[in-house]
């Protein structure tokens, strides 16, 4: 029987935050200005470690998670990841795992992933051309072996492959047709996403989202596109294809057509807390039970089914371009993505 919240969305999925730290400093994500070579990343012994990870894992699994994404901070800079993944496809009841990565470290990893018993993959990439790539992750890091690493999961058995582009006015816009037209006619599904106020760093203003709305008026007057139902209830993209047969795209539109009515996610920061929200501010910490002796599975369960029930978070449908940067939010490299 899953564990249900005020508003009866059960708890079924579980984002798990490896790593608050990136090789990327993505503008919209980690700037540089804060991220810098003095921010305070948290220690090895700050970080939960994979015994404590497959632990919970075990209890949210329990408590009705089947669904697992990794995602960080980069979850490739974590060493040994496949060892994880490992431990977490061992779990009864997890039918899905997925990891979500810059993939400038998959083609190294891809197969040992896949080995491990990694079901799909999502990597970001925001742009086409390399020098708005570059504008964007800060470290002067070229498209093509992003691209080389879409082709290496591909290549493990990962197909297809989703590719996560955010879409920010003023930042890549004139993107859009460009990528659509380089992941035309092939596997791979392309997913833009509205740019979010996630965190306090990024400088968010709603005059900055390119909408659902807008990405869809520029793709149809290229190629013309149509919806597809969704795969399953609570789907977080927008489905569609193009008219002309050449696959499939994806819309994530958090910011103007929010979904939090049927937001079935946890998730779980690096150094252990549970947030019930993208845009929460505090979450609650399971690192201390965890690592209290006294504290049996059971109470644990007990724990994060407290937390749960009592979830009422509906932050995108009620955010307002006023209030939004008042409000103190976790940072996305805390509690990934
Ligand atoms: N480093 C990995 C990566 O980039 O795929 C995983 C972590 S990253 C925080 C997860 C996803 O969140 C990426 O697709 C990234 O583009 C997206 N993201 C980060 N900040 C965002 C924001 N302010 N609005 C929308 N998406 C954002
Ligand atoms: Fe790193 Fe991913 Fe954030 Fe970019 S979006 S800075 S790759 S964590
Ligand atoms: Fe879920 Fe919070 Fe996003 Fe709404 S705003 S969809 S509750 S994570």
């Amino acid at each position: 029987m899953a564990t249900r919240d005020i508003f009866n969305r059960p708890l079924q999925d579980l984002r798990i935050s490896v790593t608050d730290r990136c090789n990327f400093r993505c503008v919209y994500c980690m700037p540089k200005e804060i991220f810098g070579s003095d921010y305070p990343f948290l220690s090895r012994r700050e970080l939960l470690t994979f015994e404590e990870i497959t632990r919970l894992t075990r209890i949210f699994a329990d408590l009705g998670v089947r669904k697992l994404r990794i995602t960080g901070g980069e979850p490739l800079v974590r060493k040994d990841l496949p060892d994880l993944i490992e431990m977490l496809a061992g779990i009864d009841g997890i039918d899905d795992i997925t990891l979500t990565t810059n993939a400038s470290l998959l083609p190294r990893h891809a197969q040992d992933l896949v080995n491990a018993g990694l079901n799909r993959v999502t990597v970001s990439l925001d742009a086409i051309h390399d020098d708005v790539f570059k504008a964007i992750n800060d470290v002067d890091y070229p498209v093509q072996p992003v691209l080389d690493g879409i082709e290496a999961a591909a290549q493990a058995g990962l197909n297809p492959v989703k590719v996560n582009m955010v879409v920010k006015r003023g930042m890549n816009e004139g993107q859009i047709v460009p990528m659509a037209e380089h992941f035309r006619h092939t596997p791979h599904i392309l997913r833009y996403i509205e740019f979010m106020d996630v965190g306090n760093s990024n400088g968010w203003r709603l005059d900055e989202v390119v909408t659902a709305a807008q990405i869809r008026d520029a793709l149809n007057a290229t190629w013309p596109i149509e919806p597809l139902d969704p795969n399953y209830t609570g789907e977080v993209a927008s489905r569609y294809r193009y008219r002309d047969g050449a696959g499939e795209i994806g819309i994530i539109s958090s910011v103007s057509e929010p979904f939090c009515s049927t937001c079935t996610r946890a998730r779980l920061a690096s150094q252990g807390q549970l947030f019930t929200c993208l845009f929460g501010s505090q979450g609650f910490d399971l690192r201390t039970p965890l690592r209290d002796e006294t504290v049996s599975d059971g109470d644990l369960a007990e724990i994060v089914q407290g937390v749960w029930h009592k979830r009422r978070d509906r932050y995108s449908e009620q955010r307002t371009s006023e209030t939004a940067p008042l409000q103190y939010k976790v940072e996305m490299s805390h509690i990934g993505g």
